[in-house]
């Protein structure tokens, strides 16, 4: 709707015909001036009504401009709740699709002060203020992107970060730079992913190698041993034979030191052999049922007792029983030679959480052998599955050397968890009967079992 012109307010504002000075007459002079001034009046009323006619007409036209731009109003007002709305929505989307991310995300301004923190960040490491985020991102890149040095990102790399109380937490830290429109930058994006499991993939990857190689070497010597041993126990059975008095004695302490030699070279063939597993499916509270009544007569001879807690339905393993025996029995065993003044085993059995280690979902049970013993010392607790590490004077060292390589025939991982002086939990993950593991073959003929520690 136009606006009235400025020409037309001034008409409106315009003078009214003039009318003329009224003079003080005589009354025999009124006549003429009658006349005059009726005309002059009538004049000024035709004036006003032309005048109002227009005001009214502007009246108008100012009220239909209100209402016009009152529409406008509301349909701006509209346009800008919607648009409201919208962003409310596309920030709650991304705030949910940054609070489920599995990885944690810390977004700081050019000063480096956290202005984002997602829910992953603040379970790994905490609530993180200005210091926090320096000690997050390193010192010594935080004093590059202080001073706006940016050529190296985005960057990737390796770190450990301190995480809630004093646990060190391997991660695999992105830093990208945030830039909005016309490319400004306005501070920079943090991406932490916990790598813990992965390192702990890679160490245990690293110690099924070691032993693989320590299993070929003693295997080697194994071989070569055992012939001449046995010509050295024939030579000392027939001295025993043909020999009295102290010549008889010796050749029988020839003879036990022979058959003691002997064992552990059945230990190290055990060991060196490759277990050959006749995989079934295997329900986890029948396996456990066997351990516990294989452990009976173990725990009858001291002040031990054996606590078993089975998740419902857990899916069948797809396992080896005969095997999975020996490597949970070995465990019970070094459980209770933790506790020599007596204590409790637990064994628990649950669903592991789903991890995905090489982009391939595994679905597996975790079975736990706890105890509350001795523990194991920091320095010890990578070589307790060495084939004759031993810290006990009549330990083999073969125990746990045999169970690892179990329950890696089984495509599954065993891991240790111990503080010296509170007990130790040794956790296996196994994978379930419907994993399709292909090498784990149904049935294959068992012509060599492993020996048990025990
Ligand atoms: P052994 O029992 O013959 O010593 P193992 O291979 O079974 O051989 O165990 C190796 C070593 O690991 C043990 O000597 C001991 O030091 C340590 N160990 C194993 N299990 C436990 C446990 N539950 N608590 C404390 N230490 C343990
Ligand atoms: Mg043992």
């Amino acid at each position: 709707m136009p606006i009235p012109r400025e020409s037309q307010t001034q008409e409106l504002r315009g003078q009214p015909p003039k009318v003329g000075p009224r003079s003080v007459r005589s009354p025999l002079s009124m006549r003429p001036y009658e006349e005059e001034e009726v005309k002059a009046l009538k004049g000024v009323i035709a004036w006003f009504r032309q005048s109002s006619r227009r005001l009214t007409a502007e009246y108008r036209r100012l009220e239909e401009r209100v209402a016009d731009l009152n529409g406008e109003l509301e349909r701006k007002n509209r346009e800008l709740e919607r648009s409201l709305r919208e962003r409310e929505a596309a920030w709650g989307y991304l705030l949910s699709v940054l609070e489920s991310l599995k990885a944690g995300v810390l977004v700081v301004d050019q000063d480096l002060r956290p202005t984002f923190t997602n829910r992953r960040l603040r379970e790994l490491v905490g609530e993180v203020d200005e210091r926090r985020a320096v000690q997050l991102i390193g010192e010594k890149l935080a004093y590059r992107l202080k001073r706006g040095e940016k050529d190296f990102l985005p960057l990737e790399c390796e770190r450990v970060v301190h995480g809630l109380g004093t646990a060190a937490i391997p991660v695999h830290l992105i830093v990208s730079e945030v830039l909005v429109a016309a490319q400004k930058s306005v501070g920079y994006v943090l991406v932490f992913q916990d790598i813990s499991r992965l390192k702990r993939l890679e160490a245990e990857a690293a110690r099924a190698r070691r032993l693989a190689a320590l299993g070929e070497m003693a295997a080697g010597i194994a071989h070569e041993v055992r012939n001449p041993l046995g010509g050295i126990e024939l030579c000392a059975s027939l001295l025993k034979e043909l020999g009295t008095g102290r010549v008889g004695q010796l050749a029988t302490e020839i003879l036990t030191a022979v058959q003691r030699l002997q064992t552990t070279l059945s230990h190290l063939l055990s060991f060196a052999a490759e277990p050959r597993i006749a995989a079934e499916s295997l329900p986890v509270p029948l396996l456990l049922k066997a351990v516990e009544e294989m452990a009976l007569p173990l725990l009858c001879r001291g002040p031990w007792r054996l606590e078993i807690a089975v998740e419902d339905n857990l899916p069948p393993l797809w396992a080896d029983r005969e095997l999975l025996l020996q490597a949970l029995l070995n465990l019970v065993v070094n459980a209770t030679e933790a506790m020599p003044q007596g204590g409790t085993v637990r064994i628990t059995a649950q669903r592991s959480v789903l991890y995905s280690a090489t982009g391939r979902i595994h679905r597996e049970v975790e079975i736990k052998v706890v105890d509350e013993g001795v523990g194991i010392a920091p320095e010890d607790r990578e070589r307790i599955f060495d084939p004759f590490f031993t810290t006990k004077r009549q330990g083999t060292g073969l125990g746990l050397a045999l169970t690892h390589k179990i329950i890696c025939a089984h495509h599954g991982t065993i891991e240790v968890y111990s503080e010296p002086g509170q007990g130790s939990c040794f956790t296996l993950c196994l994978p379930v009967a419907d994993c399709g593991i292909p090498s784990l073959s149904p049935v294959v003929a068992q012509s060599e079992r492993l020996q048990p520690d025990c």
